[in-house]
């Protein structure tokens, strides 16, 4: 136990530290489940000592959640009050570093009325979104995870719930870096050296389109856009030299580990198959193929759960059109983990993986010039829906071949396949 209470106390440094890397004299902000009241203490302790000014912690309860929906109507839920507004005009003037810790029972939103919810989300969406827009990338965020009974019990149905606890708790620490008898700090810093040599290596490339092909039966070929880059990893603050004197680097997402980008919209051809089940609004999508022309699927289908797969890709009419492909190494420790999350921060790190639905306006060169919908007509998919589904295995192997026919290898059986 002792044990366990000194490797928390080390997470929530990585988280602070490393994650949304807290300036001194910050303000910060931590939202959390109210029964990770204990992780929410040593996150706070580790925010003072890293320098915050203050630090406060909003708790939030998925069961209060469900009785707002269930009692409230569309205006109260969609209200934005004058107290809220008075917050939102203070995280404008002060940045905030903003943690968020995910933790909820993946099935504890059962029950909830969505179409009321989007209905409010709609509303109130307008109205907080200047304060959004005047924040945008000017703060550091991240988003951690941290094991609640609930959870660890659908990860880990066959295990007692201490056992299970224990599990989901492990499998955290391991996939955020915290391997046992290593320095976490250096394996991250490790980490995003890796993820920019490869990152500025595929920027270099301009590949046209990319090959992968598996055994299994993936023969899939996509078309990336000349205008749009490849990220991952850290970010740098926006203008932290000019506000504050130098460069701040954060990472948003612990763990992390995809490189990707946003393909163009409706050139992408052939099948691929799913090589880890896929759960989506609350139901599993297992051993599924899609098949693409001209950018957008044509035929699937799934030996369990086809009726949702039919669901997300008929959402609405950019379902069907690619938002993302992601290169994830096989050897990463998601992958090695084995385990399915049900959880977006981990499940879409798990292996290399395409998103049905909406593209990142933000990788295209110059977004800000552009509205939306201009950058939909320049080949950035906009849809209801972003979901990853992966495709990646140690027999995967993919080719970037550029505009005058050239072709690199990319991946060999799930891995690099070039030295940076
Ligand atoms: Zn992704």
């Amino acid at each position: 136990m002792e044990n366990f209470e000194k490797r928390l106390e080390d997470y929530a440094k990585l988280i602070v530290e490393v994650g949304v890397n807290v300036q001194k004299g910050q303000p910060v902000e931590i939202r959390i489940a109210a029964d990770q009241y204990v992780f929410a203490e040593k996150l706070t302790k580790a925010a003072y000592e890293a320098g915050a000014s203050s630090v406060r912690v909003d708790f939030n309860h998925q069961p209060l959640s469900l009785l707002h929906n269930q009692y409230k109507t569309v205006e109260k839920l969609a209200e934005v009050s004058a107290e809220d507004k008075a917050r939102l005009e203070y995280s404008v003037e002060n940045l905030p570093a903003m943690i968020a810790i995910t933790s909820a029972d993946p099935d504890g939103l059962k029950g909830m009325d969505m179409a009321k919810q989007q209905k409010a989300s709609a509303i109130r969406y307008p109205i907080i979104k200047p304060y959004i827009d005047k924040m945008e990338s000017k703060y550091q965020w991240v988003i951690a995870g941290a094991a609640s009974p609930a959870w660890a019990q659908k990860v880990f149905p066959d295990l007692p719930a201490e056992e299970a606890l224990a599990a989901l708790w492990d499998a955290i620490f391991k996939t955020s870096r915290m391997e046992a008898g290593t320095d976490p700090v250096k394996n991250w810093d490790k980490h995003n050296a890796s993820f920019k040599a490869h990152m500025d290596w595929l920027n270099e490339q301009h590949f046209d389109y990319l090959h992968y092909k598996s055994p299994k039966g993936t023969d899939f070929k996509a078309w990336l856009h000349p205008k749009v880059k490849w990220l991952g990893g850290g970010e740098k603050l926006h203008g932290g030299p000019e506000r504050l004197g130098h460069e701040v680097f954060y990472n948003p997402n612990m763990p992390t580990e995809e490189i990707f980008t946003t393909p163009m919209k409706g050139k992408a051809e052939g099948t691929v198959y799913s090589t880890k089940p896929l759960s989506y609004m609350g139901q599993l999508i297992e051993n599924f193929s899609i098949t693409f022309k001209d950018g957008k699927a044509v035929e699937w289908q799934a030996e369990s759960g086809s009726e949702v797969l039919d669901k997300m890709i008929t959402m609405d009419e950019n379902a069907a059109y690619i938002g993302e492909l992601a290169l994830v190494p096989d050897s990463s420790p998601i992958s090695q983990s084995g385990i399915l999350f049900y959880n977006t921060l981990y499940d879409e790190n798990a292996s290399c993986h395409i998103a049905l639905g909406a593209g990142f306006p933000d990788l295209y060169e110059d977004y800000d010039k552009y509205s939306r919908e201009e950058l939909e007509k320049l080949g950035i998919n906009d849809s209801m829906i972003h979901v990853d589904f992966m495709i990646g295995s140690n027999e995967l192997d993919i080719d970037g071949y550029t505009k005058d026919g050239k072709c690199v290898p990319i991946f060999r059986k799930g891995e690099w396949a070039f030295e940076v």
